[in-house]
């Protein structure tokens, strides 16, 4: 009997780095086990040695901590049904293997490769589907016995049941069924004596408990197989919930040729962490209701398996920057402070010049317009560096003869202010444009393309007053020297 108490496993292979579809897997098993106060279980499938990645295994772990999945049973932190780590359960799958050749329902193979290729060549020469023929089914136990003796390598396979129906119901997709005609007599053992993926991952969601597997769609048809598995070895069959497919805005399969596809990508162009989650939770699930922002513990519980829709999930990459700006905008003051000055730092600029208060009233300012941290920089450069250049196309649009003239007239005012505010530079503006009778915006224009070199930007009492009277008044200068 499976236990109530939900169990679910995020199953990786190590063959690099973790791919959004496997954060997807990964934070759909986590949600659920949190929401229905089960466990989270990693688990390591590297039975596939040729695929095998020196380092994916830590790095998995690092990309799982870094999102904030943390797991309760699996490789460092253990727990009561390791190793969590198949190539360290060798001795298991053999064990298993063993059961069911006694029992008759698995049987060796010693085919060549060579016979195996000439065999799928013929087949697909007549147009047949692949599938092993057979021929080591009848074999006797003296051949047998000779062949073991003689040392030939072999496969151990299991015996599909002719002419049945596999059944199986999955959360997500209802009831499903296959015909056992188009289920081979799949490789259980391979010769190298490590269990194929199938093997392993049924004794090990048996052994370890598992009460629901929830993967990818891309495995919906290897499950047959397995349900042929739990029932050869006589075992309940865990519940099943296979996720959709991630597409690409064309519905393509989400692919590396149309973008990013490894989380630590997205990590490294800036993306938060709390974004990047909230964007893979709605890749196939929905709260119900219209509501798109999420925090992780919001998550942890509105999910449910019962919103996890069939039809394929669109990766929508505006769609995570809108969520990587409503993340960023709403995170502490303190916070965006800290990462502000690492992001600073990393970009060579001497953070030991700016003040934690200019730089909060910075963010202050500019909460509304980024998206990524790097924006600071990179839409407000003139906060950490006084512009030495001017946009042209605002020069030709905002500059005028006059405007040097007018601009000197307003570093006079301004320099006469004492301790000025927002507002005291915004009255002192309007009295110069008054004096000069000139529109406020024959000083606004160019007062802003003195003071940061662009057009745009927030609200320019706010760029004024940050900066100060002095850094104003030095820029206006230096401005009606170069823009001629
Ligand atoms: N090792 C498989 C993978 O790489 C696991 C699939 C499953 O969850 O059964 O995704």
């Amino acid at each position: 009997m499976i236990s109530d108490e939900v169990r679910v496993r995020f199953a990786p292979s190590p063959t690099g780095f973790l791919h959004v579809g496997g954060l997807r897997t990964a934070l759909f098993n986590y949600l659920f086990a949190r929401n229905s106060g089960g466990k989270f279980i990693l688990r390591i499938e590297d039975t596939d040695r040729a695929r095998y990645v020196e380092g994916a295994v830590d790095n998995l772990i690092t990309t799982l901590r870094w999102a904030g999945l943390d797991y309760d049973e699996g490789p460092v932190v253990g727990g009561d049904f390791g190793p969590y780590v198949q190539s360290e359960r060798l001795a298991i799958y053999k064990k298993h293997v063993d059961v069911l050749l006694e029992k008759r329902v698995a049987y060796r193979c010693f085919c060549t490769p060579e016979r195996l290729d000439a065999m799928r060549k013929e087949q697909e020469k007549k147009k047949l589907q692949p599938k092993y023929d057979r021929t080591c089914l009848s074999l006797s136990e003296n051949e047998i016995e000779a062949n073991l003796s003689a040392g030939k390598p072999y496969v151990v396979r299991l015996k599909v049941p002719d002419n049945v129906t596999i059944k199986f119901s999955d959360i997500i997709r209802g009831d499903v069924e296959f015909a056992s005609e188009r289920v081979d007599d799949q490789v259980l053992l391979k010769s190298d004596g490590y269990p194929t993926y199938h093997l392993a991952n049924v004794v090990d969601d048996h052994l370890m408990n598992i009460s629901h597997v929830i993967r990818g769609e891309e495995w919906l048809s290897s499950t047959p197989k397995h349900v042929l598995l739990y029932e050869a070895f006589g075992w309940e069959l865990p519940k099943f919930a296979h996720l959709p497919l991630l597409l690409n805005p064309d519905r393509s399969k989400l692919s590396k040729r149309q973008g990013d596809v490894a989380v630590e990508d997205y990590r490294d162009k800036g993306y938060l962490k709390e974004a990047l989650v909230n964007f893979v939770a709605l890749l196939g699930w929905n709260p119900g209701d219209d509501r798109e922002i999420f925090s992780l513990s919001e998550l942890e519980n509105e999910f449910s398996l019962e919103k996890v829709n069939k039809s394929g999930a669109v990766f929508n990459v505006e769609k995570l920057d809108w969520l990587n700006f409503q993340h960023l905008r709403s995170k502490p003051g303190d916070e965006v402070l800290d990462m502000l000055k690492e992001h600073l730092a990393v970009s060579g600029i001497d953070v030991t010049r700016f003040r934690d208060d200019y730089l909060k009233e910075v963010i202050t300012a500019m909460r509304e317009r980024v998206s990524f941290i790097k924006d600071y920089t990179g839409k407000s450069p003139y906060f950490f560096t006084p512009p030495t250049e001017y946009d042209p196309a605002v020069i030709r649009k905002r500059w005028k003869p006059e405007s040097a003239d007018y601009l000197k007239r307003l570093a006079g005012e301004f320099s006469a202010l004492d301790n000025p505010g927002k507002s005291d530079f915004e009255n002192a503006l309007h009295r110069t444009a008054e004096e000069l009778k000139i529109q406020n915006g024959d000083l606004i224009h160019p007062l802003r393309l003195a003071v940061s070199g662009m057009g745009e930007g927030p609200g320019l009492f706010d760029v004024v007053s940050i900066l100060g009277k002095e850094e104003t008044v030095r820029r206006i200068n230096a401005a009606v020297e170069r823009i001629k």
